[in-house]
């Protein structure tokens, strides 16, 4: 390209002679040449740090990258659904010092009390696992959600948070079908047992928000009425529950307060139900 500075020596300005008065655009064009850049998965993990509320012992576990990772929507039953990478396998904080693990969005909640169970059921006997990976690997967040459990349990916090976690793991127990699918790296019946463990998994994630219902206040693990009903409903399509889904989505149809993405929903949902119904068995 010609110098477009070049008069600038003359002028005392020498070290300017020579550069690109565009240098934004020639990247940006640079750029589009390239194409996309293909992101791996721990480009789009940190380590985040935080400190432990049952100990005080500052530490590091991975966390999404806001900004790399692109959420392409949720599936039937909410599962959120990203380019490249599960979002599942990030979702826990764990101390490597006590054990105590939560999901991050509770992890800071511990009363004095809780710590101290944590402190004399977890702490006391945990033999942790270093993770010492650039990622988390399934069978990492398999044993994060484990110990998640484990202390939601020990904390006794409310039933909609241990079926959330339920629920959570069940989607991550998904992701590691389909991905153990895609790579082979399993026989298929022990692919059907992680199937079997989702569908556990699930069953109780049911049976906790179902309860959560009648003794909780909404929002309940950050859903309101119409979302929770309708999560409940997609669950029992997920468990072949036909009756139990379509009694749910008609609720969700003929209420007055349900906002009009989730009725959509609901309506998809009726639509796959009617449909499941009339396949034989
Ligand atoms: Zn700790």
């Amino acid at each position: 390209m010609a110098d477009l500075l070049y008069g600038l020596s003359s002028l005392g300005l020498e070290s300017l002679q020579g550069a690109d008065i565009f240098e934004e655009l020639t990247k940006k064009e640079k750029a589009v040449e390239e194409g996309p850049v293909v992101l791996e998965e721990k480009d789009m993990v940190y380590d985040k740090k935080t400190t432990c509320p049952v100990c005080d012992t500052e530490f590091m576990y991975k966390s999404l990258k806001a900004g790399k990772t692109r959420f392409l929507g949720n599936a039937q039953d909410l599962r959120p659904v990203y380019e490249g990478i599960d979002a599942q396998k990030y979702d826990i904080a764990l101390c490597p010092n006590c054990g105590y693990a939560a999901l991050t969005k509770y992890f800071p909640r511990v009363t004095t009390k809780q710590a101290a169970f944590i402190r004399e059921n977890i702490s006391s006997k945990v033999r942790l696992h270093a993770y010492t990976g650039d990622t988390y690997s399934y069978e990492d967040a398999i044993e994060r959600y484990q110990l998640a459990l484990a202390s939601a349990v020990v904390k006794k916090v409310k039933t909609s948070e241990k079926a959330y976690i339920c629920l959570k793991n069940a989607w991550l127990l998904r992701g590691y079908a389909q991905y153990l699918a895609e790579e082979k790296h399993m026989p298929k019946e022990q692919l059907g047992a992680v199937t079997q463990l989702e569908k556990k998994f699930l069953q109780n994630a049911f049976r906790g928000l179902s309860a959560s219902v009648a003794s909780e206040s909404y929002p309940i693990c950050g859903m309101d009425e119409g979302t929770l009903d309708y999560l409940l409903a997609a669950i029992a399509m997920q468990l072949e529950d036909y009756d139990g889904a379509g009694k749910i989505v008609a609720n969700i149809l003929i209420s007055t307060t349900v906002n009009p993405r989730i009725k959509d929903k609901a309506r998809d949902l009726k639509d796959e139900i009617m449909q499941k119904k009339k396949e034989p068995k």
